[in-house]
């Protein structure tokens, strides 16, 4: 049932968190369009005395702001693109315009990201107004590519950053890591993610004559089941074993008595740390060899796995969050790649921190109010304990 706005509870905003975060939610920034919303977050930080620069790559929007040249560098990172918001109907209320209701705010990106922004801005506003003359430099990387291809985000800013030899030291990237509660669990790594496009050739022929044919079903199936039984890893202390899993198999011309000339596959890797991509390439290779088959595989890397060790960052936000909740983070490896996997092997401590998952990317989404506010707090917490 669709519920219209008016009636969905009173629009009640009395922070400075919430007023931005609706204005941003009201920006229907479906990936890879900004909407405006990062002129929004510049014009705050530029009153802050950030250097804000933009730097657009295809029709993707980039911010990259500084405030200070000093090293450390601290940085939060995140996006301003949502996934689409699928059939609007299903919503209860209109995805692009914010509504609460319960303690509970209402809109597509509330979750995942757009509550960790407007935190992220608040936070710095108190922050700076305490500490004026903090120690290292702050900075902050906001993309419009999350979401879609990630290919002109976060990865080509880090690229300019490095050409021109400008480093982030830790950064705070603001994806939703929690689970039940606010700040229960934080991520400090991700596996890897490597797919594979298999082409296996055969020779079409009548299914009464199989020996005038080569059947690439045949050639494939013993190769899936060494695949399927291969024990990748068992995983180590801070990731989860390795895991194969086909997600596509195409073969057949459509007739009963007619065996394929083809075969095409897809599959794909979610990986530990006790592997590379060339590592991983190399085993499967070795397993297609050691059988009689006529094979091409293409590969797609979406990222190599990265991991921050327990250290000044992990402490310092598991110390804010504690101090906020009452109980400290677990640290995560788990759950889908994000855009750590670009800054991390620029030399950067990664950790991820932001709101409770459970509704990203779903119709209906949704973050608590408290819960935006909290964030800001352990946010501006991790300001102090890291700068001053
Ligand atoms: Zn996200």
């Amino acid at each position: 049932m669709r519920k219209q706005n008016e009636n969905a509870g009173p629009s009640v905003s009395n922070s400075p968190e919430l007023d931005l975060l609706c204005d941003l939610l009201r920006r229907r920034s479906v990936t890879p369009d900004d909407a405006g919303c990062q002129a929004i977050l510049a014009d705050r930080l530029k009153s802050l005395g950030f250097n804000c620069e933009d730097m657009p790559f295809g029709d993707v929007t980039n911010l990259w702001a500084r405030r200070g040249s000093k090293e450390p560098v601290l940085c939060f990172a995140g996006h301003t693109d949502v996934v689409p918001p699928g059939s609007e109907i299903e919503w209860n209320t209109d995805p692009f315009e914010p509504v609460f209701e319960d303690g509970v705010l209402y809109g597509r990106g509330s979750a995942d990201m757009k509550s960790s922004l407007a935190a992220m801005i608040v936070a710095l506003e108190r922050f700076l107004a305490e500490q004026p003359d903090h120690d290292g430099s702050i900075a902050l990387l906001i993309t419009s590519d999350e979401e879609g291809r990630a290919r002109d985000g976060t990865l080509k800013v880090i690229e300019t950053l490095q050409a021109r030899g400008e480093k982030i030291d830790w950064c705070i990237v603001g994806e939703p890591s929690s689970q039940n509660t606010l700040g229960d669990m934080m991520r400090v790594g991700r596996r890897g993610s490597l797919s594979g496009m298999l082409t296996v050739q055969g020779v079409q022929g009548h299914v009464a004559y199989p020996q005038f044919a080569d059947n690439p079903i045949r050639r494939f199936a013993p190769v899936l089941a060494e695949l399927h039984g291969t024990k990748w890893d068992a995983g180590n202390r801070h990731f989860p074993p390795t895991s194969f899993q086909v997600v596509d198999i195409q073969s057949g011309v459509g007739a009963p008595n007619v065996t394929p000339d083809v075969l095409t596959a897809r599959f794909n890797f979610r990986y530990s740390t006790e592997w590379d991509h060339r590592s991983l390439k190399q085993k499967v290779k070795d397993i297609f060899d050691a059988h009689d088959i006529d094979y091409q595989l293409d590969w797609h890397l979406s990222g190599e796995p990265f991991l921050t060790s327990e250290g000044k960052l992990t402490d310092a936000a598991s110390q804010a969050v504690m101090e906020h909740t009452g109980s400290e983070p677990e640290l995560s490896t788990g759950g889908g790649t994000s855009d750590g996997r670009f800054i991390s092997p620029a030399g950067a401590d990664v950790i991820e921190l932001g709101p409770v998952n459970a509704s990203i990317h779903k119709v209906n989404e949704h973050v608590r109010v408290d819960d935006v506010l909290l964030l800001s707090r352990i946010y501006q917490r991790i300001l102090e304990i890291m700068l001053t």
